[in-house]
């Protein structure tokens, strides 16, 4: 089986390859000469994973899947959300993003907040979902130096550090987009 995993994050690519079942090929979006801009124009996390698989499986004919993330905060009525990567402009820059997430908590008590990632695949005329979540907090300062995005500033629950002071791998085992990945590939292995 060949299935497109629609993303130009090759970190992404590398650490889904690893726990793909060893028959699946996968291939990147260089792979397969999509170097245009995939359409993410949904309001919607799991509507813009979907658009996503969508695109590739239309323009393309390949079987494929597509991730999207977001992280939202309870207090602030699940903003970011869908808009995390431009929270704070089009720059798409994270110190931005945290700077103003942490402006817009400052008087709030209620620091709750989760990632959520949604894999949508396209595989035999068919849509699935996946979805992962990971519950935690804002913190009120940025800690750390791993990771990416907002995890300076994201504590899961149960844990005293935020996910840019733990390791990528203890990451993945609680995170967001670990979750996702693993239910996708429980269902692959089981097909
Ligand atoms: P994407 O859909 O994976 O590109 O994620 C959208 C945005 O959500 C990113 O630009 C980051 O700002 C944020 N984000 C996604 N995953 C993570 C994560 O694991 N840690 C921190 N921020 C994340």
């Amino acid at each position: 089986m060949t299935l497109v995993f629609a993303t130009n994050n090759l970190n992404k690519l590398k650490e889904v390859q690893g726990l793909i079942p060893k028959h699946i090929q996968l291939l990147s979006l260089q792979d397969i000469g999509c170097t245009e801009d995939v359409p993410e124009t949904q309001n919607t996390i799991a509507g813009n994973a979907i658009q996503k698989a969508e695109y590739i499986k239309t323009h393309y004919g390949y079987d494929c899947f597509a991730d999207d993330t977001g992280l939202e905060v309870a207090a602030l009525d699940n903003e970011p959300g869908v808009y995390s990567a431009r929270y704070a402009g089009a720059q798409r820059d994270s110190n931005d993003n945290m700077d103003l997430l942490l402006k817009n908590l400052k008087d709030k008590s209620n620091r709750q907040a989760q990632f959520k990632t949604v894999i949508a695949l396209q595989l035999n005329g068919e849509l699935k979902t996946f979805t992962g979540i990971c519950k935690g907090e804002i913190t009120k300062e940025k800690h750390g130096e791993h990771g990416f995005g907002y995890d300076p500033i994201f504590k899961a629950k149960g844990y005293t550090k935020t996910f840019a002071e733990i390791s990528l791998d203890e990451k993945n085992q609680i995170g967001h987009r670990g979750k996702a990945v693993n239910l996708l590939v429980k269902y692959l292995i089981n097909l």
